[in-house]
Parts: C-alpha cells; sequence; structure tokens
C-alpha cells in the first residue's frame, strides 16, 4: 500500500497586481491583455466565468484570475527556430507563439516546470526582467539565479521539489487572489539505468515538476489546476489522485517528445496519446486542455491520436482543444 505522501509549505510570496510593468527588461510599455481567437467555456456547465487561460503555444499559457496574470513555460521562438534538447540533440520548430515576447502584458508570476530550451530559451533567458518572480525546480534555480547568470541573475526564483508548496497573497485594486501552488512529481526519463546515468553525469535532461495550482474562490472553495509538465506516465504520478482526488481542470503536455538516445534511435520523454489518456483516467479531471503537441519536430504523436482516444473512452465532453491564441474562459 503506497502512502499519501504529505505537502509542505516552503514559500510564500506577495505579489501586488497593479505592477503593470512590461514583462522584458527592455520593453517601455507592456501589451495588452491578450484578445482571444476563439473563445471556449466549460463544454457542458458554462456560466459565471471569471478567469481565463489562454494558450500562446508550446506549454505557454496565460492564466488570468482578480488581476493577478501567470506565465506557464515561456517559449516565444519562432517557426524555423532550434532549440537544444540534450547533448547533440536540436529540435526546430514549427509553428509561431500566439504572441511575441515584445507584445506581452503585464505578468506577474512564472511557472516554470524545467529548465528546458523548448520550455525557457534563449531568447526568453535574455529578455525577460530580471525581478520576475518565478517558481520552479532546484535544478532550474540554480541556473537561473545562481550558476551560469552570474553577471545578470534572476533575484526572484523560488524552487519547489515534489510535493513542496509555495503559499501566493496576490493584492491589487482588482481585489485579492490567494492561492497554492505545489510542486507535483514528473518523470522526463524512465525509471532505470539512463535515467541513473543522466542525473549522475547532470546533463542531458533536467529535472522536471509538475504543479497543482490551487484557487481559492468565493466561500473558501478551492479550484484546482493541475499542469503535468513533461512527464512520462510513470508510478509516481499515482500518489497524486491519492492526495488530490478532485481536479478542476487538467494541461496536459503530450506530443510524445522523441530524441535520439545513447543506444536506442529514439527515446520518448513526454507523454504520448496513449499515455496521455491514461493520465485522463488516471486524475479524471472535470476538463482537460491538451497542450505542448506539435509545436517542434521532436513532437512525434499527434494531437489527432490523442483526439481519437478521447472519442473512444466517450470522453469528448470533457476535453477542450485549443489552437494558439484561444482561450478558454471559466469560473473559479
Ligand atoms: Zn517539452
Amino acid at each position: 500500500m503506497s502512502i499519501t505522501p504529505q505537502v509542505s509549505l516552503t514559500a510564500k510570496l506577495t505579489i501586488n497586481t497593479d505592477d503593470h510593468r512590461p514583462p522584458t527588461k527592455d520593453a517601455v510599455v507592456p501589451g495588452p491583455a491578450p484578445t482571444p481567437r476563439e473563445l471556449k467555456v466549460h463544454p457542458t456547465n458554462p456560466g459565471g466565468e471569471n478567469a481565463t487561460l489562454t494558450f500562446v503555444g508550446t506549454a505557454t499559457t496565460l492564466l488570468e484570475w482578480r488581476g493577478l496574470r501567470i506565465m506557464t513555460d515561456p517559449n516565444f521562438l519562432h517557426a524555423g527556430d532550434h532549440v537544444h534538447l540534450g547533448p547533440g540533440v536540436t529540435a526546430q520548430r514549427l509553428t509561431n507563439p500566439s504572441v511575441s515576447i515584445d507584445e506581452l502584458p503585464p505578468i506577474h508570476l512564472v511557472l516554470l516546470s524545467h529548465y528546458h530550451e523548448d520550455h525557457f530559451d534563449k531568447l526568453v533567458e535574455d529578455r525577460l526582467r530580471r525581478d520576475l518572480p518565478i517558481i520552479s525546480t532546484p535544478h532550474a534555480k540554480h541556473h537561473l539565479a545562481e550558476a551560469q547568470a552570474k553577471d545578470e541573475p534572476f533575484v526572484t526564483v523560488t524552487a519547489l521539489d515534489t510535493w513542496q508548496a509555495a503559499d501566493i497573497h496576490a493584492v491589487g485594486a482588482a481585489g485579492d487572489a490567494n492561492l497554492k501552488v505545489i510542486a507535483m512529481p514528473g518523470k522526463h526519463l524512465p525509471p532505470g539505468i539512463l535515467d541513473m546515468v543522466n542525473s549522475a553525469l547532470g546533463a542531458g535532461i533536467p529535472p522536471t515538476n509538475g504543479w497543482m495550482v490551487e484557487l481559492l474562490g468565493e466561500g473558501g472553495k478551492t479550484f484546482r489546476i493541475y499542469i503535468s509538465g513533461d512527464t512520462l506516465m510513470v508510478d509516481d504520478l499515482k500518489s497524486i489522485p491519492e492526495k488530490f482526488p478532485h481536479v478542476d481542470l487538467m494541461l496536459i503536455h503530450l506530443g510524445g517528445t522523441s530524441i535520439p538516445g545513447p543506444n536506442l534511435p529514439l527515446l520518448m520523454v513526454t507523454m504520448d496519446a496513449d499515455q496521455g489518456i491514461q493520465l485522463v483516467h488516471l486524475i479524471n479531471p472535470d476538463v482537460t486542455i491538451p497542450i505542448h503537441y506539435d509545436d517542434y519536430d521532436a513532437f512525434k504523436s499527434p494531437l489527432k491520436d490523442f483526439q481519437d482516444l478521447v472519442t473512444e473512452a466517450g470522453l469528448d465532453k470533457k476535453v477542450v482543444y485549443l489552437n494558439r491564441g484561444d482561450q478558454y474562459a471559466f469560473k473559479i
């Protein structure tokens, strides 16, 4: 029998949502709040929407609620640009983000699942304002705030290990917002020798977090958003529904990202359609939104495969599909 993990509070952040500065260090004026290309709502129970999620591309989304704007995994490269994903491994971007980094509205917090270039590219690393609060892994903090960023480190990076949590209190003219961000398990590599070698060498595939974001809504009701991060469907994830039996919204990183392995022609490092539908069954969220599915040539599992499995499982009314620039409005 497994033991339900304990969440430990390790950080407290206060955020001023009246801070309207642009998120980049050199821009003078921030962009406007994104206008949705297409607006989607709950498939069976719409109404009372007071929060939005905009899909920018790859795993980049903007979550807005009570004046607070959170950006996930910022990746603002364009089609034709390349990222480095491991020793000797590059991937080419095939799509464009729905907004450019220069058009971004004010951002109050960045949630970074892991320090990998399709989630935090060189352009982003160069351009983001150094005092922009970032929550990520200890590995990412090491790179962003300590090691290679010595000249110009990010100064407000909070590192969370699995099951560690940060309490966030946001205040501003739009009202107060209280939320908790908890680091969820994630495995970018299959458990085993390769994983051990990778950790020992400190090279290649970085450690990754998922996130449980708990937003404290009206009447003390908690709205839970689970973001899978770049993970495979591994046993570690089974603790999540034990601890969080109800999830309102799941953002699932798909794509079946495949990179050349040491001895194998291709090694899969994110969920493909088959693993994705397994995670939907495991977490059983009220609504699932797939992200990270077609932006790089290393993403080998088409979204259509996942859609087919969703239909086969009779879950069409529980999945919302967003193209880049589309927005999902929902009620917290
Ligand atoms: Zn990725």
